[in-house]
């Protein structure tokens, strides 16, 4: 993992930040009317929250969609975490796909970068976990990384513990048993994405 991949970070039991949680999603770029060929236009994404009932946050992300190129357009996002105030700003490359009666769909293409690999995911939503907007799979992807790296795996391993005992005594099934159940949960898991992803293009025309 590097650069915009770094997951390492990701959702550590930290509060989430005021602009933590957002998601950008192509049907709002669609209601504003700015996804048509040859669009250049810059506008801001706004969301209040409600802390408490005397505190409320604003929180605003800066875009200018150009579709200029019809060989390839995108989004450039900008916004700033608080804390600690570092700024963002970065092209999502934007692609539409002929819809089965006429018209187009129109994709975020992920912008998450895995092992030096562009993840390119095309998404209707990006979500913002940590300091980049990425595709759900990524961000689950990065959250199974942050898991599987606990510091007590380590630390167990450094001590000479023996993971077949240790599955063995505490759980009461072998290590097999327990890598399929994992890879059962995995599959679970994924199958619900898809679902999730069909309702989420069900509602686009
Ligand atoms: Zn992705």
């Amino acid at each position: 993992m590097g650069g915009m991949g770094s997951g390492d970070r990701y959702w550590r039991g930290k509060k989430p930040m005021v602009e933590d949680c957002w998601e950008v999603d192509t049907t709002v770029f669609k209601r504003r009317g700015l996804l048509a060929p040859g669009t250049h236009a810059s506008g801001v994404l706004t969301r209040t929250r409600r802390r408490t009932i005397f505190e409320e946050t604003t929180a605003t992300i800066g875009y200018t969609v150009d579709l200029r190129d019809p060989g390839g357009g995108h989004v450039e996002l900008r916004y700033q975490l608080t804390p600690p105030g570092e700024s963002f700003t970065y092209p999502v490359g934007l692609i539409s796909t002929p819809c089965r009666f006429g018209g187009v769909r129109w994709w975020f293409e992920c912008p998450l970068v895995w092992d030096g690999q562009a993840c390119s995911r095309r998404a209707r939503k990006l979500f913002l976990r940590g300091k980049y907007f990425g595709c759900r799979h990524c961000h689950n992807l990065a959250y199974f990384t942050s898991q599987r790296s606990d510091r007590r795996v380590r630390a167990f391993l450094k001590r000479g513990g023996d993971v077949n005992a240790y599955a063995k005594l505490s759980v009461g099934v072998s290590l097999s048993a327990m890598a399929f159940s994992l890879k059962l949960l995995e599959w679970r898991i994924r199958k619900l994405d898809r679902v999730r992803d069909q309702l989420d293009h069900g509602d686009e025309t």
